[in-house]
């Protein structure tokens, strides 16, 4: 495609460019994969039909695994996102031009799988909409919030069924290590992970290990009963959180309820920072037994008074910033806001208060200190980002290149659910059947692509695995 001396007599803006044309082709080439083995399925499906042979393309997996050597589980994904092509062909046709890879293809199959036809009319273009424009991760969520406002029965019927699905498993791999993995209830695992990464930060500063690492650490230490992660200094007696004790626990997972869901059984749902959404009946379930901060929907910026000419937000506000954000205001990201940092838009001026960006509201997201530092280099023009309000709680990113991406306060997406008002609307009448699974239910399909990153410079450490 490009010889090396045609990238290197690129702009900038050519090289991005060139970039997204070749992301573009090779959501193409994912594209007639996936259409090709689904064929090659349907094939062999046809083909076996009424006979006492094979059954229904069980072996086109297998034929497809072998002819381009990929797993069998892979080339079986590949013919299950492709089968749900079938009744997404909007998506195929969005896969198929390259305009969204595989990912997002995988994230919108995944989650309409059991939608009704009815919904799904709707609520397929919408999704590809937002599919480009999003990451997977955040596409997942989205994807998750609207299935789960136009269809709340549904959707807590199929969290239960799946929830029968829990389990924690340890497989040997070699050179004396074991994979330790797990399907949970997306609360409690969330629990573990913040608890984990609570435990990670137990350590002194000159702790050697990466943030996987102490995670991994914490984990047995948790299992042996000690509860505290051993910092790894070699300091002896000069650590300085040897004979700490633990600091006051901070809540370890954050939800943020919609009233109505609360206190008068509507269904909309909830939202779990660093997790997405969950559903009506489950948040009412967490909330008998969680600590309250009721944040209030806002009109107006009651803020301008003389804490705008402090740095720090007042603790009232700090709390409703990071319950309106949600998580990391980074496209993209998704740091629950807990673990955030508050940060001013415009920035606040230190030397002269009043004359930067007050501490109100409208002026304040949250960001995760990886960002943070973005943003902060960018202030200073030392890093070509940039940064701007935009029209209500849009936050607009301009890259070095010029692509653009808005984010918004996702939490209060979920708080007041009628600010969302991207979500399809529709006039469903809830409850709906919820069908069968059509596999077994703990196949998770992932995106064949594992790759750890040997360059490091890269920096793709992602937020979790920043201290
Ligand atoms: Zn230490
Ligand atoms: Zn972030």
């Amino acid at each position: 495609m490009f010889d090396s001396g045609e990238l290197q007599a690129m702009s900038d803006e050519g090289l991005i460019d060139a970039l997204r044309r070749a992301h573009g082709a090779a959501a193409f080439a994912q594209a007639a994969e996936v259409l090709a083995v689904r064929e090659l399925y349907r094939r062999q499906q046809d083909a076996e039909e009424g006979t006492v042979g094979p059954r229904g393309g069980e072996f086109a997996a297998t034929e497809a695994a072998l002819a381009v050597q990929i797993s069998e589980q892979v080339a079986a994904a590949l013919i299950d996102i492709g089968l749900a092509l079938d009744a997404l062909p909007r998506t195929r046709e969005a896969f198929a031009s390259g305009r969204i890879d595989l990912a997002r293809t995988q994230v919108i199959a995944d989650n309409t799988r059991e939608v009704p036809p009815e919904i799904l009319a709707d609520l397929e273009q919408t999704l590809i909409e937002a599919a480009v424009r999003s990451t997977p991760a955040r596409l997942r969520q989205t994807a998750r919030r609207w299935v789960a406002k136009l269809d709340p029965e549904g959707e807590r019927r199929r969290r239960e069924r799946r929830e029968q699905d829990r389990d924690i498993r340890i497989k040997a791999v070699q050179d004396g290590m074991a994979v330790f993995e797990g399907l949970l209830p997306a609360a409690g695992a969330q629990t573990v992970a913040m608890r984990l990464r609570e435990m990670s930060r137990q350590v002194c500063e000159e702790d050697p290990r990466t943030m996987p690492q102490r995670r991994a650490d914490a984990l047995v230490a948790l299992s042996d009963g000690s509860g505290r992660l051993p910092c790894s200094c070699g300091r002896g007696a000069d650590c300085p959180v040897r004979a700490a004790d633990a600091s006051p626990r901070r809540p370890l997972i954050q939800i943020g309820i919609p009233a109505g869901t609360l206190l008068t059984g509507r269904d909309h749902p909830a939202f779990l920072a660093g997790y997405g959404p969950l559903d009506a009946g489950l948040a009412r379930r967490i909330a008998e037994q969680a600590q309250f901060q009721v944040i209030p929907e806002r009109t107006d910026d009651p803020s301008i008074t003389e804490e705008a000419l402090r740095r720090e937000p007042p603790a009232w506000l700090d709390r409703e910033i990071r319950a309106l954000d949600g998580c990391c205001r980074f496209p993209g990201c998704t740091m629950p806001a807990a673990e955030c940092e508050i940060d001013h838009i415009e920035p606040f001026d230190v030397a002269r208060p009043g004359r930067g960006g007050p501490t109100v509201m409208a002026n304040l997201i949250t960001l995760c200190a990886h960002h943070r530092r973005l943003k902060s280099l960018a202030d200073n023009g030392r890093l070509p980002w940039r940064v701007h309000r935009g029209e209500g709680d849009r936050l607009h990113w301009t890259s070095p290149t010029g692509d653009r991406h808005v984010t918004v306060r996702e939490g209060a997406r979920y708080l007041f659910p009628h600010t969302d008002t991207e979500a399809p609307d529709l006039d469903w009448p809830s409850p709906t059947a919820v069908s069968e699974p059509p596999h077994p239910a703990t196949i998770d399909l992932t995106y064949p692509l594992e790759h750890a990153l040997a360059h490091r410079p890269l920096s793709a450490v992602p937020p979790e695995d920043r201290p």
